[in-house]
């Protein structure tokens, strides 16, 4: 005989019962309260810690035992055996491997499925957008960070044959250059999806020096650059780094169980666009493909690249406004990029000399 607990499941309203067992039964009795019921029609709720026990009864009603001793007696009459589970949670292993293939499930899908998932979309993605993406993102540099080009025409006459030259025969985009002042950007190079590039008159004007025309080597390190923000158009990474990194704010979200985070994510997930290591890699193997197939050095570039990335360090980081540094998946705004550029450079330079 133990204290309990009972309701209906009609009304919220409390009973005070006495709760036994005896032959296969379960008895509840208290004022108004006359239950009688199998056991082997009581269902037992999970037990939790300290928590009373919670008895389902046939019809809705529920029963509740608080103290310890009446618990194990209930649990005992319904023979009760915790689940697999339940008697996993006990052992500090079994939580320790669920803990590691719990991590180990989440990196596999951050690594491989997130991924494969973004170049699915990315592929589905109509050329057509490219196009309303890098309009936009011009409009958004001439309006915040471009100046009109101080170079002369036969400057801008001599960067457009350089790209005339790197351009392959067939372009995903049509290619065109512009020139631009930029001073937040400072020396720079950037490719927009829809096969803009543009080169800013601080990366000319120090390639150039004090000279005002471009020798061979200032041609075959700019070659190198614009080969470079050409391997980014072609290989359309503007899409697939922004479908990698819609997704994986969507996903995250829906882990988190956040649904207003997804919305408010999406101009968050625009601001931090950044090229991955692999697709700087691509356009970098894809600029040394291009000079490599026109008989042109790279060790201009190598230079260059050396050069950019000691100047970047200093110039873009303290320049460039917050909200650019971030929204210009496009500027060179990926440390270390031109250092691997300029290692993988030295390689095919020793490659060659064997
Ligand atoms: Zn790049």
């Amino acid at each position: 005989m133990s204290n309990a607990q009972y309701f209906d499941g009609v009304s919220a309203r409390l009973h005070q019962v006495e709760l036994s067992t005896a032959d296969g039964h379960l008895h509840l009795a208290g004022p108004g309260i006359d239950w009688r019921g199998r056991l082997d029609q009581v269902r037992l709720a999970e037990p939790f810690l300290d928590a009373p026990s919670v008895l389902y009864l046939p019809g809705g009603a529920r029963c509740e035992v608080a103290d310890p001793q009446a618990r194990a007696a209930v649990a005992a009459a319904l023979a009760y055996r915790p689940g697999l589970v339940v008697r996993w949670q006990r052992h500090w292993y079994a939580a320790l491997a669920a803990l590691v293939l719990l991590l180990a499930v989440g990196a596999a899908v951050w690594v491989w499925v997130l991924p494969a998932a973004a170049e699915k979309i990315a592929a589905n993605v109509p050329d057509a957008f490219d196009g309303r993406l890098g309009a936009s993102a011009l409009a958004g540099l001439e309006a915040k960070v471009f100046a009109p080009s101080t170079l002369s025409q036969a400057q801008v006459a001599a960067l457009q044959a350089m790209l005339a030259e790197v351009a392959p025969a067939s372009p995903r985009h049509r290619l065109r250059l512009l020139n631009r002042s930029a001073p937040a950007l400072g020396p720079n190079a950037l490719a927009l999806p829809d096969g803009t590039i543009i080169i800013t008159d601080q990366l000319v004007l120090a390639v150039l020096g004090k000279q005002t025309t471009f020798d061979d080597e200032m041609r075959a390190g700019l070659m190198g650059v614009l080969a470079h923000e050409v391997g980014h158009v072609q290989r359309r990474h503007s899409v697939r780094a922004l479908a990698r990194s819609s997704l994986t704010a969507a996903a995250s979200a829906a882990l988190l169980g956040d649904f207003s985070a997804v919305a408010a994510g999406i101009p968050a997930v625009l601001a931090n666009l950044h090229y991955s290591r692999a697709m700087e890699t691509e356009a970098d193997l894809y600029a040394v493909d291009t000079l490599h197939r026109k008989g042109i050095s790279t060790q201009p570039l190598a230079k260059l690249l050396d050069w950019l990335e000691e100047s970047e360090r200093k110039s873009i980081e303290h320049n460039l406004p917050a909200w650019m540094k971030q929204a210009l998946p496009y500027a060179a705004s990926h440390p270390g990029a031109y250092e691997r550029s300029r290692r993988m450079i030295e390689a095919e330079q020793a490659a060659e000399k064997k």
